[in-house]
């Protein structure tokens, strides 16, 4: 039987996350070295990436073919906060009434375990696929997507039918990803007395009047699986003291932009918008765009997520979402327009929290699921 049993992926995940991959400062290289060794000791080819100091992308892969699939996950973590409020050892990985306890229980060495658990599945049996299986297991996810965007420096995602982003979904498929599109205006005044407004220009109102206009001239998008596209106004400063109109102040947008939103249309609006207020007021605002990840989604109707949605459905678990939170797919997609799924164990409740868990039947069900669909699907025939 091709089976992979408890005792064949819970003690990986448990030592995983006995590898402080805490990120920040974001070394990774010894749990790399870990996965390297378990798997190229079964003879499965592995090659690291060391793209900077101490973090480290790993490469895998099994079997032939032109085209692959490529099994996808972050091994570095967010710190674990105040340790002593911990009822576990956040770095132990201890096992508590059919839970893995532990920072990256859920987000998301589960999911790793699961494609090392798979991989060393195949090449027990020497299951014979059309496709090549790879392993990217990427750095630096949680700060900046680093490994991802250096494993691009590789030819790891060359000739991809499909790539799997193993971040937690509670085993739900997840098809789109929200972007993040953040931005900072700056405004420009002129100070005066306190007692003497009508000699200065207040920036601070003139940035409350552009934040007003921006609220209503940003659309406001539905996407069937993500809701709407949100924006945010999350930090603004500016000014000295009761008695000085403020010559400065700045304030950030956080929009969270579903698919169909372009990021030129938003650049362009918001520069309308500059022009405008420029050309009428005696404030001038400039804006600086600081962060920018693309939303993306897929459309994908191959055999392999059918064979998936099929295998769900028995389980009476199926269900097809979107996510709102980041992931190396933001990355890794668009270069080429990936077909993708998000699909992962982990409660959505459990990311980057206290007493972080996950649990030990969901990640068995996870790596079966997934090891049963890639045999079905690609074994030679
Ligand atoms: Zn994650």
């Amino acid at each position: 039987m091709n089976e992979i049993k408890e005792i064949e992926v819970i003690p990986i995940l448990q030592k995983l996350i006995q590898f402080k991959t805490i990120n920040p400062p974001g070394k990774t290289i010894d749990a790399i070295n870990y996965v390297k060794k378990i798997l190229s000791e079964k003879g499965i080819l592995c090659e690291i990436q060391e793209y900077s100091e101490d973090r480290a992308n790993l490469f895998a892969e099994y079997g032939s073919g032109k085209e692959s699939v490529v099994l996808c996950g972050h091994i570095d973590v967010v710190p674990a906060g105040d340790e002593k409020k911990w009822a576990f050892d956040p770095f132990e990985g201890i096992e508590h009434k059919g839970r893995i306890y532990g920072r990256g229980a859920t987000d998301m060495k589960g999911a790793i375990a699961s494609y090392i658990a798979i991989l060393l599945k195949l090449k027990e049996k020497n299951v014979k696929l059309t496709k090549k299986i790879k392993l990217l297991i990427t750095s630096d996810e949680e700060v900046g997507m680093g490994g991802a965007k250096a494993a691009l420096n590789t030819d790891i995602m060359e000739s991809t039918h499909f790539l799997i982003i193993g971040e937690p979904t509670e085993l739900k498929l997840s098809i789109a990803q929200k972007g993040v599109y953040w931005a900072k205006i700056k405004v420009f005044g002129k100070s005066a007395h306190g007692s003497t407004p009508e000699l200065g220009v207040n920036a601070i109102e003139k940035a409350a009047e552009l934040i007003a206009k921006i609220k209503t001239t940003i659309p406001s998008t539905k996407h069937p699986l993500l809701n709407y596209s949100t924006l945010n106004i999350g930090k603004i400063s500016g000014g000295t003291s009761f008695n000085v109109v403020p010559e400065y102040c700045e304030f950030t947008l956080d929009y969270r932009v579903v698919p169909s939103v372009s990021y030129n249309e938003i650049r362009e609006k918001i520069n309308r918008i500059l022009k405008l207020f420029n050309s009428k007021e005696d404030a001038q605002a400039k804006f600086e765009e600081v962060h920018i990840i693309p939303p993306i989604e897929s459309n994908s109707e191959i055999a392999f997520m059918g064979k998936l949605k099929e295998k769900l459905k028995k389980k009476n678990i199926l269900e097809i979402v979107g996510v709102t939170y980041g992931t190396d797919g933001a990355v890794l997609v668009p270069p080429n327009n990936t077909d993708f799924v998000i699909f992962g164990p982990g409660r959505l409740d459990q990311l980057h929290v206290t007493d972080e868990y996950t649990l030990k039947d969901e990640v068995v069900t996870y790596s079966n699921l997934l090891l049963e669909t890639i045999i079905e699907v690609f074994e030679e025939k």
